[in-house]
């Protein structure tokens, strides 16, 4: 999972105070944990934290970039109303044939909408459509962070909230010498938000950092 940039006993005091996952959660980690990608879940106290955000917008419509084998997906679409729905986008059929398994298991199928392909060309797709939706969250390819930002605040609605994963980027975006592909897409992401007048934003340092953005 991400690693938190807490102490790692800090953080394990976290997990075992507030950390009581489903048997859905724990069966999609456990099973995520043998793939060499498995640094790209959510740890769980975000995925908490991510149906606190859902439920407190009053979400009924949501959107992910980046869905992996699915984790935060179903933490989502859990913390939907039963009428509900999330647009769940991702390039890779391998991760999501894993992450549509555990939809099924958890009785999500109905309530989630895979959307196969280049995350930048499904989201220019979904405002030709007209979509709008409460909440956002964008995990993906951090090359592209500002470019699925961009459309996420076109796409959600006033007062709605996009969430931005990896914003700390394991504390990396703070070494003015690291210039790496990633860590400068990521700084890029934060001046961005930050300065944007559409949103009110903040960073919070959970998991690897995860930068706030309420559409006004
Ligand atoms: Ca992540």
């Amino acid at each position: 999972m991400n690693k938190s940039l807490l102490p790692d006993d800090v953080a394990a005091y976290i997990a075992r105070t507030f950390v009581n996952e489903s048997p859905i959660l724990a069966k999609i980690r456990v099973e995520t944990a043998e793939m060499p990608e498995a640094g790209m879940q959510i740890s769980a106290d975000q995925g908490l934290f991510l149906a606190m955000l859902v439920k407190l917008v009053g979400a009924k419509h949501a959107l992910e970039v980046g869905v992996f084998t699915g984790y935060s997906s179903t933490v989502v679409a859990q913390a939907l109303p039963a009428d509900g729905t999330l647009v769940a986008c991702d390039l890779s059929e391998e991760f999501t044939s894993k992450a549509r398994r555990f939809w099924q298991e958890a009785g999500l199928q109905n309530k989630i909408q895979l959307r196969l392909g280049p995350g930048i060309e499904t989201l220019d797709a979904l405002l030709a459509e007209g979509k709008r939706f409460d909440f956002a969250f964008i995990d993906a390819d951090k090359p592209n962070y500002c470019g699925y930002f961009e459309r996420a605040v076109q796409l959600v609605r006033a007062g709605g909230l996009i969430a931005v994963d990896n914003t700390l980027w394991s504390g990396k975006v703070s070494d003015s010498a690291d210039l790496s592909e990633g860590t400068v897409a990521i700084r890029q992401l934060n001046e961005m938000v930050a300065a944007d007048p559409r949103v009110e934003a903040c960073l919070v340092p959970i998991g690897d950092g995860l930068t706030l953005a309420r559409k006004l």
